[in-house]
């Protein structure tokens, strides 16, 4: 996989909520942090200089919203370490994304999938409340445009009866509809009231704040380059922001990873294609992009989140409607399986408006290619095979190692659900 080309928007976005960090003092020294006494190295993060432990009961490599998630939940009780990378919080998969509170309406029934998304969802809204994370319960439709797609639409109505999603109902008729979302074609829809949507940075952002208040010491600018199994627990080599190496060790470690999830994975020398006991941990890498409804009388149209009937085959849910937090309307994502070891590159680009349109004019009959404009990119780490089944989320404990390995959607949603999983395998 090549660098990654984040966009910048959502760099700046990102920083101008949180701290970024810079080492200072290579050597390690005795010295008391206040809550431990082990060797420290000292970081300064804005004006604030931390003594760093070297030595920690548990490691979290990635600060994305659900490293992030594990470590306000474990740094109740251990002393935490966050390794990230970049020079803030959540700046790949967890800022390209829709912010979807997800319901747990598709998953397969008792997969992680569904499981951590019903349980992330309401966990999510309390947290939100709680910690002044904007969110809001605005509520999705998914529409069949024609009697065609009435079938698909009473599977997935059935499905998510199965899976025990609360507050849906089916919504027939025009007259229902339009009391609903009027400016959308459909001749039914399935009401999803639990959906809604959140402010992504502002999630992580309290995350972290809730760990370090805890005592967490978060690392930015810190790329996690090599791991040892040592005494029973784990000796990590990190590369900080001037290039110096240094080291610190853990009895545990979680692999928050994302997107290199997999390359942790080898690091300690695991094969990736399930051999040996250890499940398939290699991911491919699928695009997401999006295009946002720049016609402001028409995106004032819509009223709620807007999907079309799923076609899972693709990768995802189809090119949909979302609404976020400031208002802003958006189409997408869509999905493009990359080649192995493809650049990551994050700018917005306009290859696929004609697409866009054309999926989206389905049920939005009044868009035209010029109201719509490139937005975001995302990229989505899948255990999936392009064309192969849809794969679970992978929460994988090897003794002191948990592996989080295809966090895809609904990753977001399941964040803190996920954390108190982890907390329970420990
Ligand atoms: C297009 C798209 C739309 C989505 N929409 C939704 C949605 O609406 N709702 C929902 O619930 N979910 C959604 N998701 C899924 C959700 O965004 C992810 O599941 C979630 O953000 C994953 O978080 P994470 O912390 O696992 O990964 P990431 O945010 O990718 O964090 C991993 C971190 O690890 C760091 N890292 C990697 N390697 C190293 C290393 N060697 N050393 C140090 N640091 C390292 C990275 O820099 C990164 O910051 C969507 C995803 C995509 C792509």
């Amino acid at each position: 996989m090549g660098e990654c080309l984040l966009r910048e928007g959502y760099r700046r976005r990102a920083d101008s909520k949180q701290q970024t960090a810079s080492s200072k003092g290579r050597q390690s020294r005795e010295q008391n942090s206040g809550r431990w006494s082990v060797h420290c190295e000292l970081f300064t993060v804005n004006s604030r200089t931390y003594a760093a432990p070297m030595d920690v009961d548990l490691a979290v490599i990635g600060a994305g919203v659900v490293g992030l998630a594990v470590a306000a939940e474990l740094s109740r009780t251990r002393q935490v370490a966050v390794i990230e990378r970049h020079g803030g919080y959540g700046l790949e998969t967890s800022s390209h994304n829709s912010g979807v509170v997800h319901a747990g309406i598709y998953y397969s029934r008792g997969s992680l999938k569904h499981t951590l998304c019903i349980e992330g969802n309401a966990l999510l809204y309390e947290w939100a409340a709680a910690h002044g994370v904007r969110a809001r319960r605005i509520g999705k439709l998914i529409v069949a445009v024609d009697e065609t797609e009435l079938d698909a639409l009473a599977e997935v109505a059935h499905h998510a009866d199965e899976n025990g999603v609360p507050d849906m109902r089916m919504l027939v008729g025009r007259a229902a509809l339009d009391e609903m979302e009027p400016a959308v074609r459909a001749v039914a829809a399935l009401w999803s009231g639990s959906t809604g949507v959140i402010d992504q940075a502002e999630l992580f952002a309290s995350y972290g704040a809730s760990a370090e208040a805890n005592g967490a010491w978060i690392a930015l600018k810190h790329e996690l380059t090599s791991v040892e199994r040592r005494g029973g627990g784990f000796a990590l080599g990190l590369v900080g922001p001037d290039g110096g190496e240094t080291s610190i060790t853990c009895d545990v470690l979680v692999n928050s990873a994302g997107l290199r999830a997999d390359r942790v994975a080898a690091m300690l020398g695991y094969g990736l294609d399930g051999a040996g006991g250890t499940p398939p941990m290699r991911q491919t890498v699928n695009k997401g992009r999006y295009y946002d409804i720049v016609t402001p009388e028409k995106a004032r149209l819509l009223r709620h989140l807007v999907y079309p009937v799923p076609d899972h085959g693709k990768g995802g849910l189809g090119v949909h409607v979302t609404i976020d937090v400031d208002g802003g309307v958006h189409l997408g994502p869509d999905t493009e399986w990359l080649d192995d070891g493809a650049e990551l590159d994050y700018r917005a680009d306009d290859s696929r408006r004609a697409a866009f349109n054309a999926s989206a004019s389905r049920y939005l009959p009044w868009i035209e290619p010029d109201d719509i404009a490139p937005g975001q990119v995302g990229y989505r780490p899948k255990l999936q095979r392009p064309g192969g089944p849809i794969a679970d989320f992978l929460i994988w404990r090897d003794g002191g190692y948990v592996h989080l390995g295809g966090i895809e959607s609904p990753g977001l949603t399941s964040s803190l659900a996920m954390a108190r999983r982890v907390a329970e395998m420990l």
